[in-house]
């Protein structure tokens, strides 16, 4: 007698621990498969945790989450070779009761994650790799074959919560491969130092995070950005380009980028005297909307990273990955209840509810970035970075010329750049922002 699982969840990141959590927490009975030692072990994030999604699941997840520091001030950097102009923000209005948002240590909140997953009564199976979907003759995913022994594992519906590589989804023809121009690939680190060092370096005390979100000259013209978080003792620092032109411009490595981030005039005080003890390099789905798969077929349906939800412009994941992994487990539970079969007629309503949420709507709204990035990757990446710190230079230099000579030196300047292209790259940004 094989039991039947009322849902499988492959892959306990952010979206298959939400994903297994709710359904467990309703009373489903539910399995979750996980390839690495432990959840957590196999995921990188930079990483920002951003309180909402979580809380929509355990709105009292600060009393035992493993959090670093709740962020205070964000940073945001064009950098040239030389320096950066940055936009700074900062408020005292972000030390509340329930902060927004968090720097956390994945391998460590996964952990946390799953451990909550299996309190709500899944069972979670790790060292096991899903290798392939079991159908029933008519084609519907029936349950998964794993690099285990046996016959494999049965359920009414698989979760695929796999990732962005979703090796399960492209192998059984649920996907198709990833293109080049729709991921990027990313490397970090992690810089440590004592706790006082970082705290007086970003004028920060007790849990407060300072976050930089860099771009520009750093990554050599190629469509990309940096990032560097503080944690409570450390540093994440990381640099990411999509993979279509690390191939097509050949412009180094992400780890030469990443040595040359770190080295970098603004960056390099900043991490002085630390020790660097792991680093690790991973995709990222950046394709945007129209780079989303199809999200559910008969007794299948995916989330998260294999999804493609990543917001690239805001540089969220893991609240995309958590929501989607709790809207498509609702649509299973409501099913579930109601005795309907997961079909993918019934799935559907899954669609439904990304679209009215925040998801699909941030999802749409950034569709045409990608494209406009595309073709004017060089000029965003390196040509106004250079500028803007070039006119930033001529502001502040007080040198005997008048300020109306500068000013026509910056405009002057821009114009020799760009010339009319000015007004093409402000109306094709404003269009791809809309
Ligand atoms: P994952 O976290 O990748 O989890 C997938 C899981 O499935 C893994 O545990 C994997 O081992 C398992 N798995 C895969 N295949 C199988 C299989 N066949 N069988 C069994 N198990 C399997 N997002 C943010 O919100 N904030 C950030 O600051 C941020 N920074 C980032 C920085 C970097 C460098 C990177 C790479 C990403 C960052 N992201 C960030 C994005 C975020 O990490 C992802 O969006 C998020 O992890 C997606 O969650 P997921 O559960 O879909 O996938």
């Amino acid at each position: 007698n094989k039991i039947v699982f009322d849902a499988i969840v492959v892959g306990a990141g952010p979206a298959g621990n939400s994903a297994a959590y709710t359904m467990a927490n309703a009373g489903l009975n539910v399995l979750q498969i996980e390839r690495g030692e432990y959840s957590g072990s196999k995921n990188v994030q930079g990483a920002i945790l951003y309180s909402d999604a979580l809380e929509q699941m355990i709105p009292d997840f600060r009393e035992e989450a493993p959090l670093e520091r709740h962020i205070v001030e964000q940073r945001i950097w064009m950098m040239d070779d030389r320096g950066h102009t940055g936009m700074h923000h900062r408020s005292d209005d972000y030390n509340e009761d329930l902060p927004n948002r968090y720097t956390i240590i994945r391998a460590q909140f996964d952990k946390w994650f799953n451990r909550q997953v299996r309190d709500a009564g899944a069972t979670v199976l790790y060292e096991t790799t899903v290798t392939g979907l079991l159908r029933d003759p008519r084609g519907q995913v029936i349950g998964v074959q794993t690099d285990r022994e046996g016959e494999g594992y049965y359920a009414n519906v698989v979760v695929l919560a796999e990732g962005v590589n979703g090796l399960v989804g492209q192998r059984s023809g649920l996907r198709s491969e990833l293109r080049p121009e729709d991921v990027a690939l990313a490397v970090k680190e992690m810089h440590f130092l004592p706790q006082e060092t970082i705290e007086s370096r970003f004028n920060i005390t007790g849990d407060e995070g300072v976050v930089i979100e860099a771009m520009g000259t750093i990554t050599e013209g190629m469509i990309g950005t940096a990032f560097l978080y503080t944690n409570r003792e450390s540093i994440s620092i990381g640099i990411g380009c999509l993979v279509s032109e690390l191939s097509r411009v050949g412009k180094g490595s992400p780890y030469q980028l990443l040595d040359r981030f770190k080295a970098h005039p603004s960056i390099r005080g900043l991490l002085e005297g630390s020790e660097m003890k792991e680093y690790a390099a991973h995709l990222i789905p950046e394709g945007g909307y129209r780079a989303i798969p199809e999200l559910v077929g008969d007794g299948w349906i995916c989330v998260g990273d294999a999804g493609h939800f990543v917001n690239a412009v805001h540089r969220e994941g893991s609240n995309l990955a958590m929501t989607t992994g709790r809207l498509a487990a609702e649509t299973i539970i409501t099913l579930n209840q109601r005795g309907q079969a997961c079909t993918k007629k019934a799935l559907g309503a899954y669609r439904q509810r990304l679209d009215d949420s925040f998801v699909m709507k941030d999802m749409k709204k950034y569709k045409d970035v990608p494209r406009m990035l595309e073709k004017q990757g060089s000029t965003i990446m390196d040509t106004y970075p250079r500028l803007m710190n070039g006119a930033a230079q001529t502001w502040f230099r007080v040198d005997g010329r008048d300020k109306k000579t500068k000013e026509n030196e910056i405009v002057k300047a821009a114009w020799h750049v760009r010339g009319l292209g000015l007004l093409g790259d402000a109306v094709k940004l404003a269009r791809a922002w809309r």
